[in-house]
Protein backbone atom coordinates (compact mmCIF):
# COMPACT_ATOMS: atom_id res chain seq x y z
CA UNK A 1 0.00 0.00 0.00
CA UNK A 2 1.33 3.35 -0.54
CA UNK A 3 1.60 5.53 2.39
CA UNK A 4 -0.36 9.06 2.07
CA UNK A 5 2.71 12.07 1.74
CA UNK A 6 2.88 14.99 3.87
CA UNK A 7 4.77 18.46 2.93
CA UNK A 8 5.39 20.08 6.23
CA UNK A 9 6.99 18.98 8.96
CA UNK A 10 4.05 18.35 12.15
CA UNK A 11 5.64 19.88 14.97
CA UNK A 12 5.83 16.55 17.68
CA UNK A 13 6.15 16.59 21.17
CA UNK A 14 6.64 13.97 23.12
CA UNK A 15 5.83 13.34 26.82
CA UNK A 16 6.12 10.86 30.09
CA UNK A 17 4.37 8.11 31.84
CA UNK A 18 1.31 6.02 30.42
CA UNK A 19 0.73 8.68 27.61
CA UNK A 20 4.86 8.29 26.24
CA UNK A 21 4.05 4.50 25.85
CA UNK A 22 0.09 5.41 23.93
CA UNK A 23 1.96 7.62 21.81
CA UNK A 24 4.44 5.15 20.75
CA UNK A 25 1.84 2.75 20.17
CA UNK A 26 -0.45 5.45 18.34
CA UNK A 27 2.23 5.92 16.19
CA UNK A 28 3.68 2.64 15.12
CA UNK A 29 -0.22 0.76 14.76
CA UNK A 30 -2.10 3.60 13.63
CA UNK A 31 -0.32 6.00 11.77
CA UNK A 32 3.55 5.14 10.25
CA UNK A 33 1.76 2.17 7.97
CA UNK A 34 -0.54 4.69 6.57
CA UNK A 35 1.35 7.70 6.55
CA UNK A 36 4.69 9.10 5.51
CA UNK A 37 5.10 11.02 8.62
CA UNK A 38 6.92 13.84 8.28
CA UNK A 39 7.76 15.21 11.76
CA UNK A 40 10.44 17.53 13.65
CA UNK A 41 10.27 15.95 16.67
CA UNK A 42 10.87 17.65 19.91
CA UNK A 43 11.64 15.18 23.26
CA UNK A 44 9.37 17.46 26.26
CA UNK A 45 9.95 13.84 28.51
CA UNK A 46 10.87 15.39 32.06
CA UNK A 47 14.73 13.54 31.87
CA UNK A 48 15.50 15.64 28.41
CA UNK A 49 13.59 18.90 29.59
CA UNK A 50 15.87 18.60 33.38
CA UNK A 51 19.15 17.72 30.62
CA UNK A 52 18.23 20.98 28.15
CA UNK A 53 17.04 23.36 31.08
CA UNK A 54 14.00 23.48 29.83
CA UNK A 55 15.58 24.66 26.41
CA UNK A 56 13.39 21.64 24.33
CA UNK A 57 10.04 23.15 25.63
CA UNK A 58 11.24 26.95 24.30
CA UNK A 59 12.12 25.53 21.15
CA UNK A 60 9.19 23.39 20.58
CA UNK A 61 7.37 26.27 21.03
CA UNK A 62 9.09 28.97 18.85
CA UNK A 63 8.99 25.41 16.08
CA UNK A 64 5.20 25.81 15.98
CA UNK A 65 4.92 29.29 15.24
CA UNK A 66 7.93 28.62 12.28
CA UNK A 67 5.45 25.76 10.84
CA UNK A 68 2.10 26.32 12.33
CA UNK A 69 1.04 23.02 13.50
CA UNK A 70 1.98 21.00 16.60
CA UNK A 71 1.09 17.62 18.73
CA UNK A 72 1.48 17.56 22.03
CA UNK A 73 1.82 14.39 24.57
CA UNK A 74 0.73 15.12 27.99
CA UNK A 75 4.14 15.84 30.55
CA UNK A 76 4.50 16.21 33.68
CA UNK A 77 4.75 19.56 35.17
CA UNK A 78 6.67 18.81 38.06
CA UNK A 79 6.37 19.15 41.67
CA UNK A 80 8.29 18.93 44.76
CA UNK A 81 7.82 14.66 44.71
CA UNK A 82 8.65 14.80 41.30
CA UNK A 83 12.06 16.75 41.81
CA UNK A 84 12.84 13.83 43.79
CA UNK A 85 11.80 11.06 41.91
CA UNK A 86 13.50 12.64 38.82
CA UNK A 87 16.66 14.21 40.24
CA UNK A 88 15.83 17.32 38.85
CA UNK A 89 17.59 20.13 38.76
CA UNK A 90 14.96 22.31 39.31
CA UNK A 91 11.09 22.20 40.08
CA UNK A 92 10.37 23.37 35.57
CA UNK A 93 7.54 25.33 35.14
CA UNK A 94 4.52 23.45 33.25
CA UNK A 95 5.27 22.70 29.58
CA UNK A 96 2.13 23.78 28.42
CA UNK A 97 2.50 26.95 30.35
CA UNK A 98 5.88 27.64 28.82
CA UNK A 99 4.11 26.94 25.38
CA UNK A 100 0.99 29.26 25.54
CA UNK A 101 2.83 31.81 27.14
CA UNK A 102 4.56 31.79 23.72
CA UNK A 103 1.99 31.63 21.75
CA UNK A 104 -0.84 33.28 23.21
CA UNK A 105 -4.40 32.28 22.38
CA UNK A 106 -7.38 30.40 23.41
CA UNK A 107 -7.50 26.45 24.11
CA UNK A 108 -11.15 25.10 22.89
CA UNK A 109 -11.88 21.65 24.74
CA UNK A 110 -14.72 19.74 23.11
CA UNK A 111 -15.59 15.64 24.75
CA UNK A 112 -15.99 12.99 22.27
CA UNK A 113 -19.38 11.64 21.99
CA UNK A 114 -19.98 8.16 21.72
CA UNK A 115 -22.93 5.85 21.21
CA UNK A 116 -23.91 3.94 24.96
CA UNK A 117 -21.88 6.81 26.89
CA UNK A 118 -24.66 9.20 28.65
CA UNK A 119 -23.30 12.09 30.30
CA UNK A 120 -24.16 12.51 33.97
CA UNK A 121 -26.20 15.82 33.59
CA UNK A 122 -29.32 14.05 31.94
CA UNK A 123 -30.43 17.21 30.34
CA UNK A 124 -27.09 17.25 28.23
CA UNK A 125 -27.77 16.33 24.83
CA UNK A 126 -24.98 18.20 22.50
CA UNK A 127 -21.05 18.46 23.59
CA UNK A 128 -20.19 22.01 25.67
CA UNK A 129 -17.21 23.32 24.40
CA UNK A 130 -14.89 25.35 26.72
CA UNK A 131 -13.04 27.88 25.45
CA UNK A 132 -10.32 28.63 27.66
CA UNK A 133 -8.19 31.56 27.49
CA UNK A 134 -4.41 30.14 27.32
CA UNK A 135 -2.52 33.32 28.86
CA UNK A 136 -1.72 35.04 31.84
CA UNK A 137 -3.80 35.49 35.26
CA UNK A 138 -2.68 32.48 38.30
CA UNK A 139 -0.41 31.13 35.34
CA UNK A 140 1.86 33.42 34.99
CA UNK A 141 1.97 34.75 38.59
CA UNK A 142 4.25 36.11 41.02
CA UNK A 143 3.91 35.17 44.92
CA UNK A 144 5.55 35.39 48.30
CA UNK A 145 5.13 33.95 51.30
CA UNK A 146 5.49 36.62 53.90
CA UNK A 147 7.13 35.21 57.06
CA UNK A 148 5.41 38.19 58.98
CA UNK A 149 4.27 41.20 59.85
CA UNK A 150 4.84 43.86 56.63
CA UNK A 151 2.78 46.10 54.13
CA UNK A 152 2.38 44.38 50.75
CA UNK A 153 1.87 46.85 47.94
CA UNK A 154 1.31 46.92 44.17
CA UNK A 155 3.41 48.95 42.46
CA UNK A 156 2.96 50.06 39.01
CA UNK A 157 6.25 52.11 37.76
CA UNK A 158 5.48 54.19 34.38
CA UNK A 159 7.52 54.81 31.28
CA UNK A 160 7.67 58.26 33.17
CA UNK A 161 9.04 57.05 36.45
CA UNK A 162 5.58 57.64 37.93
CA UNK A 163 4.33 55.17 40.35
CA UNK A 164 0.92 54.45 41.24
CA UNK A 165 0.84 52.36 44.39
CA UNK A 166 -1.88 50.36 46.37
CA UNK A 167 -1.96 49.10 49.57
CA UNK A 168 -2.49 45.14 49.24
CA UNK A 169 -2.67 44.13 52.94
CA UNK A 170 -1.52 45.40 56.21
CA UNK A 171 0.35 42.05 57.41
CA UNK A 172 0.00 41.74 61.53
CA UNK A 173 1.33 38.13 60.91
CA UNK A 174 2.34 35.59 58.54
CA UNK A 175 0.85 34.95 54.89
CA UNK A 176 0.69 35.04 51.58
CA UNK A 177 0.41 37.30 48.87
CA UNK A 178 0.68 36.70 44.90
CA UNK A 179 0.34 39.37 42.05
CA UNK A 180 -0.61 38.90 38.25
CA UNK A 181 -1.43 40.26 34.86
CA UNK A 182 -3.15 40.06 31.83
CA UNK A 183 -3.00 42.65 28.77
CA UNK A 184 -5.71 43.87 27.15
CA UNK A 185 -3.78 42.53 23.75
CA UNK A 186 -3.97 39.16 24.73
CA UNK A 187 -8.20 39.38 26.37
CA UNK A 188 -8.80 41.06 22.90
CA UNK A 189 -7.73 38.00 20.44
CA UNK A 190 -9.06 35.55 23.38
CA UNK A 191 -12.25 37.46 22.28
CA UNK A 192 -11.69 37.69 18.80
CA UNK A 193 -10.65 33.73 18.33
CA UNK A 194 -14.05 32.94 20.47
CA UNK A 195 -16.26 34.71 18.42
CA UNK A 196 -14.34 33.64 15.41
CA UNK A 197 -14.64 29.84 16.55
CA UNK A 198 -18.32 30.64 17.19
CA UNK A 199 -19.03 31.88 13.67
CA UNK A 200 -17.43 28.62 12.48
CA UNK A 201 -18.99 25.71 13.95
CA UNK A 202 -22.19 27.76 14.48
CA UNK A 203 -22.91 27.80 17.90
CA UNK A 204 -23.92 30.32 20.67
CA UNK A 205 -21.10 31.45 22.84
CA UNK A 206 -21.23 32.46 26.38
CA UNK A 207 -18.88 34.07 28.46
CA UNK A 208 -18.61 34.51 32.25
CA UNK A 209 -16.25 35.76 34.59
CA UNK A 210 -16.45 37.19 38.30
CA UNK A 211 -16.64 40.72 37.48
CA UNK A 212 -18.79 41.39 40.48
CA UNK A 213 -15.83 40.70 43.01
CA UNK A 214 -13.00 41.49 40.97
CA UNK A 215 -14.42 44.73 39.38
CA UNK A 216 -11.30 46.04 37.48
CA UNK A 217 -9.92 42.73 36.57
CA UNK A 218 -12.40 40.77 35.51
CA UNK A 219 -14.76 43.59 34.22
CA UNK A 220 -11.76 44.80 31.68
CA UNK A 221 -12.30 41.45 30.16
CA UNK A 222 -16.28 41.66 30.20
CA UNK A 223 -16.04 44.99 28.65
CA UNK A 224 -13.20 43.98 25.69
CA UNK A 225 -15.46 41.03 24.94
CA UNK A 226 -18.55 43.79 24.42
CA UNK A 227 -17.03 46.06 22.30
CA UNK A 228 -15.31 43.97 20.00
CA UNK A 229 -19.02 41.95 20.12
CA UNK A 230 -20.61 45.15 19.21
CA UNK A 231 -18.35 46.28 16.82
CA UNK A 232 -17.10 43.23 14.29
CA UNK A 233 -19.26 40.47 15.01
CA UNK A 234 -22.78 41.74 16.06
CA UNK A 235 -24.40 41.53 12.10
CA UNK A 236 -22.04 38.31 11.49
CA UNK A 237 -23.61 36.62 14.46
CA UNK A 238 -26.85 37.54 13.46
CA UNK A 239 -26.63 36.24 10.10
CA UNK A 240 -25.52 33.02 11.27
CA UNK A 241 -28.50 32.58 13.90
CA UNK A 242 -25.90 32.65 16.94
CA UNK A 243 -25.90 34.68 20.14
CA UNK A 244 -23.08 35.73 22.45
CA UNK A 245 -24.31 36.26 25.95
CA UNK A 246 -22.83 37.40 29.12
CA UNK A 247 -23.26 36.08 32.75
CA UNK A 248 -21.64 36.11 36.18
CA UNK A 249 -19.61 32.90 36.34
CA UNK A 250 -21.91 31.68 39.55
CA UNK A 251 -24.94 31.84 36.84
CA UNK A 252 -23.29 30.49 34.42
CA UNK A 253 -22.54 27.07 36.36
CA UNK A 254 -26.09 27.08 37.08
CA UNK A 255 -27.12 27.58 33.67
CA UNK A 256 -25.31 25.05 32.00
CA UNK A 257 -26.01 22.29 34.14
CA UNK A 258 -29.95 23.09 33.29
CA UNK A 259 -28.88 23.00 29.40
CA UNK A 260 -29.15 21.13 26.47
CA UNK A 261 -25.42 21.89 25.57
CA UNK A 262 -24.52 22.43 22.34
CA UNK A 263 -22.35 25.86 22.93
CA UNK A 264 -19.56 27.51 23.58
CA UNK A 265 -18.64 28.38 26.95
CA UNK A 266 -15.90 30.67 26.94
CA UNK A 267 -13.70 30.95 30.43
CA UNK A 268 -10.72 32.48 32.09
CA UNK A 269 -7.47 30.61 32.15
CA UNK A 270 -8.08 29.28 35.48
CA UNK A 271 -11.92 28.75 35.42
CA UNK A 272 -11.16 26.73 31.91
CA UNK A 273 -9.04 24.75 33.59
CA UNK A 274 -11.48 23.70 36.54
CA UNK A 275 -14.55 23.69 34.25
CA UNK A 276 -12.83 21.82 31.23
CA UNK A 277 -12.16 19.05 34.14
CA UNK A 278 -15.89 18.61 34.98
CA UNK A 279 -17.78 19.16 31.67
CA UNK A 280 -14.96 15.99 30.94
CA UNK A 281 -15.83 14.12 33.38
CA UNK A 282 -19.85 14.50 32.91
CA UNK A 283 -19.70 13.40 29.66
CA UNK A 284 -18.37 10.46 30.40
CA UNK A 285 -14.40 9.95 30.59
CA UNK A 286 -11.69 12.87 31.03
CA UNK A 287 -9.94 10.48 28.45
CA UNK A 288 -12.37 11.80 25.97
CA UNK A 289 -11.48 15.30 25.95
CA UNK A 290 -9.51 16.99 23.08
CA UNK A 291 -7.76 20.21 23.55
CA UNK A 292 -6.58 22.92 20.57
CA UNK A 293 -4.86 25.82 21.07
CA UNK A 294 -5.41 28.38 18.59
CA UNK A 295 -2.90 31.48 18.78
CA UNK A 296 -3.62 35.00 17.51
CA UNK A 297 -1.39 34.54 14.40
CA UNK A 298 -3.27 30.98 13.28
CA UNK A 299 -0.98 28.76 15.05
CA UNK A 300 -2.41 25.44 16.54
CA UNK A 301 -1.36 22.76 19.34
CA UNK A 302 -3.87 19.64 19.48
CA UNK A 303 -3.15 17.86 22.39
CA UNK A 304 -5.17 15.48 24.89
CA UNK A 305 -6.94 17.31 27.61
CA UNK A 306 -5.69 14.61 30.48
CA UNK A 307 -2.53 14.12 32.05
CA UNK A 308 0.37 11.22 32.07
CA UNK A 309 -1.83 9.03 33.75
CA UNK A 310 0.57 8.68 36.70
CA UNK A 311 -1.48 6.08 38.31
CA UNK A 312 -1.55 3.35 35.51
CA UNK A 313 2.09 3.72 35.11
CA UNK A 314 3.36 2.96 37.89
CA UNK A 315 1.38 -0.07 37.09
CA UNK A 316 2.74 -0.30 33.87
CA UNK A 317 6.22 -0.31 35.43
CA UNK A 318 5.83 -2.86 37.75
CA UNK A 319 4.63 -5.54 34.80
CA UNK A 320 0.66 -5.38 35.53
CA UNK A 321 -1.87 -4.84 32.31
CA UNK A 322 -3.41 -1.45 31.80
CA UNK A 323 -6.37 -0.21 30.34
CA UNK A 324 -5.46 3.26 29.55
CA UNK A 325 -7.69 5.06 27.18
CA UNK A 326 -6.19 6.47 23.79
CA UNK A 327 -8.89 8.20 22.20
CA UNK A 328 -8.16 12.05 23.16
CA UNK A 329 -4.73 11.92 22.22
CA UNK A 330 -5.16 9.66 19.04
CA UNK A 331 -7.99 12.70 18.37
CA UNK A 332 -5.14 15.04 18.66
CA UNK A 333 -3.25 13.31 15.90
CA UNK A 334 -6.17 13.40 13.85
CA UNK A 335 -6.79 17.13 14.27
CA UNK A 336 -3.17 17.99 13.76
CA UNK A 337 -3.07 16.02 10.73
CA UNK A 338 -6.22 17.51 9.39
CA UNK A 339 -5.24 21.12 9.86
CA UNK A 340 -1.85 20.30 8.54
CA UNK A 341 -3.80 19.06 5.47
CA UNK A 342 -5.73 21.92 5.18
CA UNK A 343 -2.80 24.65 5.17
CA UNK A 344 -0.98 22.34 2.97
CA UNK A 345 -4.10 21.38 0.68
CA UNK A 346 -3.37 17.46 1.07
CA UNK A 347 -6.93 15.97 0.39
CA UNK A 348 -6.01 12.71 1.41
CA UNK A 349 -4.59 13.32 4.55
CA UNK A 350 -7.81 15.03 5.31
CA UNK A 351 -9.69 12.01 4.76
CA UNK A 352 -6.99 9.77 6.54
CA UNK A 353 -7.66 12.41 9.71
CA UNK A 354 -11.25 11.42 9.45
CA UNK A 355 -10.91 7.73 8.78
CA UNK A 356 -9.31 7.30 12.00
CA UNK A 357 -11.76 9.17 13.87
CA UNK A 358 -14.55 7.19 12.17
CA UNK A 359 -12.61 3.92 13.44
CA UNK A 360 -11.55 4.95 16.75
CA UNK A 361 -15.83 5.82 17.42
CA UNK A 362 -16.83 2.93 14.92
CA UNK A 363 -14.25 0.41 17.55
CA UNK A 364 -15.70 1.88 20.65
CA UNK A 365 -19.94 1.65 19.30
CA UNK A 366 -18.62 -2.34 18.08
CA UNK A 367 -18.27 -2.79 21.56
CA UNK A 368 -14.75 -2.73 22.37
CA UNK A 369 -13.22 -0.27 24.60
CA UNK A 370 -10.88 0.49 27.43
CA UNK A 371 -11.81 -0.11 31.08
CA UNK A 372 -13.00 3.40 31.80
CA UNK A 373 -15.55 3.39 29.49
CA UNK A 374 -16.55 0.14 29.55
CA UNK A 375 -17.77 0.63 33.38
CA UNK A 376 -19.74 3.29 31.84
CA UNK A 377 -20.95 1.78 28.82
CA UNK A 378 -25.10 0.94 28.35
CA UNK A 379 -23.90 -1.31 25.45
CA UNK A 380 -24.78 -4.89 25.68
CA UNK A 381 -22.42 -6.93 24.45
CA UNK A 382 -19.26 -4.84 25.32
CA UNK A 383 -16.02 -5.67 25.99
CA UNK A 384 -12.76 -4.37 27.95
CA UNK A 385 -9.29 -4.71 26.43
CA UNK A 386 -6.01 -3.31 27.40
CA UNK A 387 -4.37 -0.44 26.22
CA UNK A 388 -2.89 -1.80 23.38
CA UNK A 389 -5.55 -4.17 22.87
CA UNK A 390 -7.86 -1.20 22.14
CA UNK A 391 -4.97 0.77 19.75
CA UNK A 392 -5.25 -3.20 17.63
CA UNK A 393 -8.98 -2.94 17.33
CA UNK A 394 -8.67 0.35 16.06
CA UNK A 395 -5.78 -0.51 13.57
CA UNK A 396 -7.23 -3.66 12.42
CA UNK A 397 -10.68 -1.44 11.40
CA UNK A 398 -8.52 1.04 9.51
CA UNK A 399 -6.68 -1.35 7.65
P1 LIG B 1 -4.37 12.49 34.84
O1 LIG B 1 -3.10 12.01 34.28
O2 LIG B 1 -5.30 13.16 33.90
O3 LIG B 1 -5.10 11.24 35.53
C1 LIG B 1 -6.04 11.33 36.56
C2 LIG B 1 -6.92 10.09 36.58
O4 LIG B 1 -7.93 10.21 35.57
C3 LIG B 1 -6.19 8.80 36.24
O5 LIG B 1 -5.55 8.26 37.34
C4 LIG B 1 -7.32 7.96 35.69
O6 LIG B 1 -8.16 7.49 36.73
C5 LIG B 1 -8.12 8.99 34.92
N1 LIG B 1 -7.61 9.14 33.54
C6 LIG B 1 -7.04 10.23 32.98
N2 LIG B 1 -6.74 10.00 31.71
C7 LIG B 1 -7.08 8.73 31.45
C8 LIG B 1 -6.99 7.90 30.31
N3 LIG B 1 -6.44 8.36 29.17
N4 LIG B 1 -7.46 6.63 30.38
C9 LIG B 1 -8.01 6.17 31.51
N5 LIG B 1 -8.12 6.90 32.65
C10 LIG B 1 -7.66 8.17 32.61
O7 LIG B 1 -4.12 13.52 36.03
P2 LIG B 1 -3.12 13.44 37.30
O8 LIG B 1 -2.97 12.04 37.77
O9 LIG B 1 -3.62 14.48 38.20
O10 LIG B 1 -1.74 13.95 36.73
C11 LIG B 1 -0.69 13.09 36.31
C12 LIG B 1 0.43 13.92 35.71
O11 LIG B 1 -0.03 14.55 34.52
C13 LIG B 1 0.95 15.02 36.61
O12 LIG B 1 2.35 14.95 36.68
C14 LIG B 1 0.50 16.30 35.95
O13 LIG B 1 1.45 17.31 36.11
C15 LIG B 1 0.36 15.91 34.52
N6 LIG B 1 -0.66 16.65 33.74
C16 LIG B 1 -0.32 17.02 32.48
C17 LIG B 1 -1.23 17.65 31.66
C18 LIG B 1 -0.82 18.01 30.26
O14 LIG B 1 0.28 17.75 29.85
N7 LIG B 1 -1.69 18.60 29.49
C19 LIG B 1 -2.53 17.88 32.12
C20 LIG B 1 -2.87 17.48 33.41
C21 LIG B 1 -1.93 16.86 34.21
P3 LIG B 1 -8.00 6.04 37.44
O15 LIG B 1 -6.63 6.00 38.03
O16 LIG B 1 -9.08 6.06 38.45
O17 LIG B 1 -8.19 5.00 36.39
MG1 LIG C 1 -6.74 20.83 34.61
Amino acid sequence: MKKIEMRTPLVEMDGDEMTRILWQGIKEKLLLPFVDLKCEYYDLGLPHRDATDDQVTVDAANAIKKYGVGVKCATITPNAQRVTEYNLKKMWKSPNGTIRAILDGTVFRAPVVVKGIHPSVSTWKKPIVIARHAYGDIYKNTEMYVPGSGKAELVVTGEDGKETRQLIHDFTGAGVVMGMHNTDASISSFARSCFNYALSIKQDLWFSTKDTISKTYDHRFKDIFQEIFDKEYKDAFEKAGITYFYTLIDDAVARVIRSEGGFIWACKNYDGDVMSDMIATAFGSLAMMTSVLVSPDGNYEYEAAHGTVTRHYYRHQKGESTSTNSVATIFAWSGALRKRAELDQLPELAAFADRLEAATIGTIEDGIMTKDLYLLSTLENKQSVDSMGFLDAIAQRLQ
